[in-house]
């Protein structure tokens, strides 16, 4: 038996990792889920050279997006999310592979920082208005394919609303990153579902709960783990942990796959790529690593074509 009152199967031994956990709770009426992306929103946003208003957006998406990857059940499971939007950000793609594994970038990195008040960025001015679109290949025929309308551009909002309208599950979402000195010092969220049975006393006690909770980066530079932050949100003292995963940033790039890109543009493209003798870089949008093709290289794809 193990004594932590927090702990939880399957989460890192270092809980201070990346991790996420998984809980039930008001008599398993009501899902809850938070998390820590500390160190995967640090990573993705030392590689992509983001700016403060950017770095906070990147770090609540791809926080977002892996609260609501949970749902994948297959280790070939794959979730993409679409931020479009029309602010000087413009979007962000994020995949989350089965097993809470994410990568990501923004399609604009460098842009201006504008604060409803000191420490506190304002991210709808980078977002703007737009859609959120989730991708859910699920080994099924076709993938699930939702879109909703940005309604504020915070993200979490646009989370919570894209779960209504789309998934038709009434969920509360919040998240967030704390950025000091240009780094993104603490990330994380919270996620919490109604299950089916769940009634008007689940969602009042819920709102209730809800009602001036502390910002999660706020808890989580406390020193507060995902276990710790649902028992605090949830002040039930059945809450059930269920279990628990190490979160991370990995990138599935290699020279395979982007060989497979290149053989896409076809005989032609590839035949006037050859003619350059010094051959082509191509670059991961998700992690910048550049892969180099010599002339031999494209010739061999040219016959693979
Ligand atoms: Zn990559």
């Amino acid at each position: 038996m193990n004594e932590n009152p927090y702990y939880v199967p399957g989460i890192p031994e270092d809980d201070t990792l990346d991790h996420i956990v998984i809980a039930e709770g008001l008599g398993g009426l009501v899902k809850c889920i938070a998390i820590n992306t500390t160190k995967s929103a640090a990573e993705l946003c030392r590689i992509h050279e983001t700016s403060s208003a950017a770095s906070a957006a990147l770090g609540r998406f791809i926080t977002g997006s892996l609260l609501i990857s949970e749902s994948m059940k297959r280790p070939t499971d794959k979730q993409t999310t679409i931020l479009k939007c029309q602010g000087p950000l413009k979007g962000i793609t994020c995949v989350a592979d089965f097993g809470f594994k994410v990568r990501a970038y923004p399609i604009e990195n460098n842009i201006p920082t504008e604060y409803y008040r000191p420490g506190k960025i304002n991210v709808s001015a980078a977002v703007g208005e737009g859609t959120l679109t989730v991708i859910r290949d699920l080994g099924l025929k076709e993938p699930y394919v939702g879109s909703t309308q940005l309604i504020s551009g915070e993200i979490a909002e646009d989370f919570t609303y894209y779960l209504a309208k789309s998934e038709q599950t009434p969920s509360i979402v919040s998240l967030g990153v704390l950025i000091e000195n240009g780094e993104v010092t603490h990330s994380g969220g919270l996620m919490i579902q109604l299950l089916p049975g769940a009634g008007d006393n689940e969602i009042d006690y819920l709102e209730a709960r809800a009602k001036d909770f502390p910002e999660i980066s706020f808890l989580l530079s406390e020193g507060f783990t995902p276990a710790k932050i649902l028992d605090l949100f949830m002040g039930d003292p059945d809450l059930k942990y269920l279990s628990g995963s190490p979160v991370s940033f990995e990138c599935t790039c290699s020279k395979y796959r982007m060989s497979e890109g290149l053989i896409a543009l076809g005989k032609k493209e590839l035949t006037e790529l050859a003619s350059d003798e010094k051959g082509i870089d191509t670059q991961c949008h998700f992690c910048n690593k550049s892969y180099h093709f010599t002339t031999e290289d494209i010739k061999e794809l040219i016959r693979n074509c």
